[in-house]
């Protein structure tokens, strides 16, 4: 299954990736995560990144497609993969057609703004893995403390309520767009996001099996 998560900053695509990623035995594969990993390390890419995700923009095409392109072409991806993150612009998307991949499916899960603002303020990610908990809706088994790696959590700095408000308008102007275009492809299913994420998980997994 080649499947690709859409939805705003906030709304729980990763979480019900890594659901979707254990029950299909596919690699999830998250922009988001690969650039803070190279600003953490410090590469060239991670430097050029810097700039554009603290201010919740979107990091230039060319990057991320460039980051896709090389983590697609990997043997674990054979078998299919989850795309969190990816594609974000029309030219994006436009960039995986012309790699010749076909996703089976854009899933997106709609939440409100005024929802995702309330989430978004109690994230938490762990600084050593990246694995991400909520202060209210998915509390880690020790305060502070990331159950996967024992890490330390933290607010990510494009969590802030300003940057957040910014990603919000930066997705409605170029990610929402994509709707249609998969939709014009017959390959858009929608799930609404739950207060709770089990109730989402639950629906993400229906709409999937119907594929
Ligand atoms: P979110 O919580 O908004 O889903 P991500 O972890 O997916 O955040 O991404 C964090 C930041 O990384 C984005 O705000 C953006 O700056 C950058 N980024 C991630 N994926 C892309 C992409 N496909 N195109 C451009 N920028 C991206
Ligand atoms: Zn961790």
């Amino acid at each position: 299954m080649k499947l690709i998560l859409l939805g705003a900053p906030g709304a729980g695509k990763g979480t019900q990736a890594e659901i979707i990623s254990e029950t299909y035995k596919i690699p999830t594969i998250s922009t988001g995560n690969i650039i803070r990993a190279a600003l953490k390390e410090g590469t060239e890419m991670g430097l050029k990144a810097k700039a554009y995700t603290e201010k919740g923009e979107l990091v230039p095409d060319e990057i991320v497609i460039g980051i896709i392109k090389e983590r697609l072409s990997e043997p674990d991806c054979n078998g299919g993969f989850i795309l969190d993150g990816f594609p974000r612009t029309i030219p994006q998307a436009e960039a995986l057609d012309n790699m010749g991949i076909a996703v089976d499916a854009a899933l997106s899960i709609e939440v409100e703004d005024s929802e995702i603002v309330k989430r978004m303020s109690g994230r938490r990610v762990c600084e050593k893995c990246g694995a991400s908990y909520h202060t209210e809706y998915k509390k880690p088994q020790k305060d502070g403390i990331c159950n996967a790696c024992g890490g330390n959590l933290v607010i990510r700095k494009d969590d802030e309520p300003e940057t957040v408000l910014n990603r919000l308008s930066v997705y409605h102007e170029q990610t929402e767009p994509l709707k249609d275009y998969y939709n014009k492809q017959n390959k858009l299913l929608i799930v609404e996001g739950q207060d709770d994420v089990k109730d989402t998980t639950a629906l993400v997994l229906k709409a999937i099996s119907e594929i």
